[in-house]
This record gives structure tokens, sequence and C-alpha cells, in this order.
């Protein structure tokens, strides 16, 4: 799950973090107020949507809006017309697709002088199994650029969880980030904080992009970007409550209500699979005969006809969708079960695109004879690559 620059700054403000103050506001009307309480004399107005690159960004014609999801103001009066201006509209970065994301929320916040920009990230090393630091003092840009055109500029090194964090690694991050004097010891602290901060909240990735260094030698938190384990969110109803629904994918939503393990592809065809070793594998399959899956879905073991209702539901409310395939191993659940749900579910939603069942396991003769008698326009297949090669044949043609 992520969270919204303002939430991630006032919870590393709460671990002793240094960032600017703020306010976040939601109605246009509140803006001047907001900014009001704000020392100038610069105040900066920023997006609040969950994805990067918004000061480079551009709003959505017709209704253009300000140059960027984040713009600089002089006074409160034009902080709180330039936060009139983002509320409502759709702001396209480079993260976000063409569609852009609609802004609901601004961060009118204390603009700060700078000297340097710089990089400091902290995530979870898959490779390691350990917490990696990331650092550059290449800030304010792509990270990915960095890396792909001067990855000398980039010093990674991760944390032993035996040992733990030390100040050592501070100061290792600091040397590299080419501070001096009062800022390592301000950056040995930033550290120190930002893991704990990492560790007791479970997340999966911290980015500061940029750390700004300022023209009085501090070192300050300008942008914060924060993902937490999803696992693990049972343990942490503060940040739970930091969710923002509006940020994710509906179906993605509406798949998690229904205790179904769904993600949004960009492909064609739409998967109902259980298991996620059986639902890879499906994916791969489409694949390897020349098409693309549109969504990753495990409808888990127990899959009931509710279940698979609902999984169809959000299958076939996606327009990019020009079949189905289905791939169920009827371990637990018999497929003649399964069976009458898929038919349920077809009955109840309606099919508009072709749609390819492959059955294996407990009453599988049963399971397809009810396929086959239920007078549904379903394409039967005997095995996997069966299965994959008659639902891209069904599409392409
Ligand atoms: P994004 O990464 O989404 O573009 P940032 O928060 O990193 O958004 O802002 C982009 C740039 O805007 C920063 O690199 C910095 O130069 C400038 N900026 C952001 N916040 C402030 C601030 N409070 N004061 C001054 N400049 C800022
Ligand atoms: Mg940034």
């Amino acid at each position: 799950m992520n969270i919204h620059e303002y939430q991630a700054k006032q919870l590393l403000k709460s671990y002793g973090c240094p960032v600017s103050n703020g306010r976040v506001v939601l109605k246009a009307e509140e803006a001047k107020t907001a900014a009001g309480e704000l020392d100038g004399p610069l105040w900066v107005v920023k997006a609040q949507i969950h994805a990067g690159g918004r000061g480079k960004g551009h709003f959505k014609e017709p209704e253009a809006g300000p140059k960027g999801g984040v713009r600089l103001a002089k006074s409160v009066e034009e902080a709180a017309e330039l936060a009139r201006q983002m509320l409502g509209r759709t702001l396209i970065t480079h993260q976000t697709g063409p569609a852009g994301k609609q802004v609901n929320r601004v961060y009118i916040e204390e603009g700060s002088d700078i000297a340097r920009e710089l990089y400091l990230a902290l995530l979870i090393d898959r490779k390691t199994s350990r917490v990696s630091f990331v650092v550059s003092t290449e800030g304010g840009m792509d990270i990915e650029e960095v890396a792909a055109h001067t990855p000398e500029k980039i010093l990674s090194f991760s944390v032993d969880p035996a040992t733990g964090l030390s100040d050592f690694h501070g100061r290792r991050v600091a040397f590299a980030l080419g501070l001096q004097g009062g800022q390592v010891k301000q950056c040995v602290a930033l550290i120190r904080n930002l893991y704990k901060a990492f560790i007791e909240k479970d997340m999966e990735m911290l980015e500061i992009n940029p750390l700004i260094v300022t023209p009085e030698g501090n070192i300050k938190v300008l942008d914060a970007k924060l993902g937490f384990d999803n696992n693990a969110l049972y343990r942490h109803p503060d940040i739970q409550d930091l969710r923002d629904t509006t940020e994710e994918d509906p179906k993605e939503l509406e798949a998690s209500r229904f205790d179904l393990n769904y993600i949004a592809l960009d492909g064609e065809i739409g998967c109902m699979v259980n298991g996620a070793g059986l639902a890879m594998a499906t994916m791969d399959i489409i694949k390897l005969y020349g098409s693309n899956p549109a969504n990753f879905l495990d409808v888990g073991g127990g899959a009931t006809r509710e279940k698979v209702t609902e999984a169809f539901k959000i299958i076939t409310s996606d327009p990019n969708v020009k079949g189905i395939l289905v791939n169920i191993f009827g371990g637990i659940m018999r497929c003649d079960i399964i069976a009458e749900g898929i038919i349920a579910a077809v009955k109840e939603v309606g099919l508009k695109v072709p749609l390819v069942v492959r059955l294996e396991g407990t009453n599988v003769a049963l399971g397809k004879e009810i396929i086959a008698n239920s007078g549904l326009n379903v394409i039967a297949a005997d095995d996997l690559g069966d299965a994959a090669q008659k639902i891209v044949k069904a599409v392409k043609g």
C-alpha cells in the first residue's frame, strides 16, 4: 500500500526526521487559510497523487491548469490560487500513464532554499533478503536515468539484520553524499530514524527524492514516497487509516473485498485460475502462444460459486479483455461444482468474448459434461497447452 507525500512526511516527522511545515487541502475554499498558517516568503503547492514525477508532469487539456504538479508561490494568495487550479484536475506524469490521475488533495508547504538535491532510499533487497540503502548525489531526477547513464554515482549497500544498523552506516551515506561538518551528524541521525521507521512500520520502500542541503547547511526531506507491505498491514491500524482507495485500481479494490488475489495487467486475455503457481504458468503459456494476460487472478483454493461470479464480473469489466481463459485444478474443490459456478457466473454477467475452460482433477468428467450441456458458447480444452492455443486463436482469429 502506498500513501500520499503529506502523510509520509507526517509519519517521518513523528520519527524525528526534518521536514517542512505544511497543510493538506481538500477544498479550494480552505487553501487561503491553510497557506496563511505557514511562513513565507515562499510557498510550494504540491498535487497529492500516488505517483512521482509531478514536478515535470502536466495537467490534462482542455482545462490545462498550472504548469506541473509542484509549483512555487510568492504569496498566500498565489498559493491559494494554485491550489484552486490544481484541485479536481487530472495530472499526467511519466508514472501515471497517459490517463493521468485526478488531484483530490494538494499539499501547501513552506518553500525551502536549495543548495543541493540528493537521493536516498531504503528498500527490501530480495536477493540478499535484507534492507538496502540506495544513495546518490544526483537527487531531484529519475533514479532510473542515473542508474542507466551514470551508475557509478549510485551507492548501494544492505544492513545485516543480525548486527542491525549502526552509526557506521549513517557515516557511509554521509560520505557518499559528500556531506561535511554538522551535516554528517544530521545524516547519521536521519539514517537511524529512517531505518527505525522502516522496520517498525513494515515498509517495503522509502524513497526521499530529493533530500536537500539548504544554503545554511542543514539537510531536509523535501519529497517522500512510502510503500508498506500489505501482508503486515493488519498490525498497523494507524497506517491502514492512511489508505486512499481513490488512488487504487477499482478492479483490484473490488477483488480484495472478495478475497481474490487480482492484479490488473495490460494484455488482452483475462485469466481465472486457482493457485498462484498455476496462475503464473497460465500467464507464461499465454505469452508463449503469442498473446498477453490482462490480469493475474488467483481465486484461491476454496473458490465458491460467489467467488467465481465475482471474478468473472471483475474480468469482464476490463475493456481490454478480448477473451477469457479459465484454468482450474479441482483438488479440494470438485470440478462439477466449479463448472456450475462458471455457468452461473456467465448467465449472470453475460459473455461477449470467447471463453475457454480447462478443468482438471476430481470429477472432471462430470464437470466437462455440465459445461457441454449448458448450451453456452464455451470452448472446452483438455490441457494447459491446448487451452492457451485455443484462447489465443479465438482472440487473434
Ligand atoms: P516529484 O518528485 O513528484 O516531481 P517533488 O516533491 O520531488 O515532486 O518536487 C519536485 C521538485 O520541486 C523538487 O526536486 C524540488 O526542486 C522542488 N520542490 C519540492 N518541494 C519544495 C519545497 N518545499 N521548497 C522548494 N522547492 C521544492
Ligand atoms: Mg520527488
